[in-house]
């Protein structure tokens, strides 16, 4: 209908390092809590799809430094992630919200296998839409993935929940206390100054399609909810 305002849709990416709260396995506070905010701003809304990392199980780079095969190392990240997207459905489902968690890798017992189209049905009828296993391919993160999925199911933009850390800076602020924080700051930028937004894949991937991204804290109360509502937060990283 003319006028007829579409909903807000958006990507969140978690990182497993955030599930983990810093160890292995998961601190089922923080994702309690994250879930509560994710909850909130489905009701206010807006269409949440979720890429989940895995960090806090295992990465295939660290594995290959041990001596396990780099691929096979990196399929262990991705199942990692698996059991990421099951805590934070979990406790979504617990909230009451409706959610699917789609996996690359198919597993038909535990998520569905990623369907685009059946992903934004989903978002539609006010699930959310969780994105387990990566790529399905090694070689890949889960930045990557996040940033390909927000383009195929028409995401507006990719929220990139980060921990310890509220935004992109010049440098690292826990170590550098001259360090300076940017409210916004172009894709070109970020890849040659080689700034920790995320990797360089999937930065090139976001500036070759446009698709932009906002870098906020995870931890402050409130910041998930305020980022999924569009809320000025962290830093911008667009064109
Ligand atoms: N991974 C992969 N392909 C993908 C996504 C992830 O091989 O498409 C593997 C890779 O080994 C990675 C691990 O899964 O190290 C966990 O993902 P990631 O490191 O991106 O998680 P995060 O750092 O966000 O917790």
């Amino acid at each position: 209908p003319v006028g007829a305002q579409s909903p807000r849709r958006v990507l969140l990416k978690l990182s497993g390092e955030a599930f983990g709260g810093g160890a292995v396995g998961i601190d089922v506070k923080v994702v309690q809590r994250i879930a509560g905010e994710i909850v909130r701003a489905v009701r206010s809304g807006v269409q949440v799809a979720i890429v989940v990392g895995g960090g806090n199980f295992f990465r295939g780079a660290e594995l290959s430094q041990a001596g396990i095969e780099r691929s096979r190392g990196d399929y262990m990240g991705m199942l990692g992630t698996v059991m990421n997207c099951l805590a934070l459905q979990d406790f979504l489902e617990q909230a009451g919200q409706a959610t699917r968690v789609q996996t690359a890798i198919t597993m038909g017992q535990v998520a569905e296998p990623y369907i685009p189209l059946k992903a934004i049905r989903h978002l539609e009828k006010g699930r959310v839409v969780i994105f387990g296993a990566g790529a399905g391919l090694p070689y890949f993160s889960t930045d990557t993935v996040s940033i390909q999925r927000a383009l195929e199911i028409h995401c507006a933009e990719v929220l990139m929940g980060k921990n310890g850390v509220d935004a992109v800076y010049t440098a690292d602020p826990r170590k550098d206390p001259s360090a300076r924080r940017f409210t916004s700051l172009s894709y070109n930028r970020a890849l040659v100054d080689n700034l920790a937004v995320m990797d360089a894949s999937a930065l090139s991937m976001a500036r070759d399609n446009s698709m932009p991204i906002r870098v906020f804290g995870l931890e402050g109360p409130g910041n998930v909810t305020a980022a999924l509502q569009g809320t000025t937060l962290g830093t911008r990283v667009c064109a």
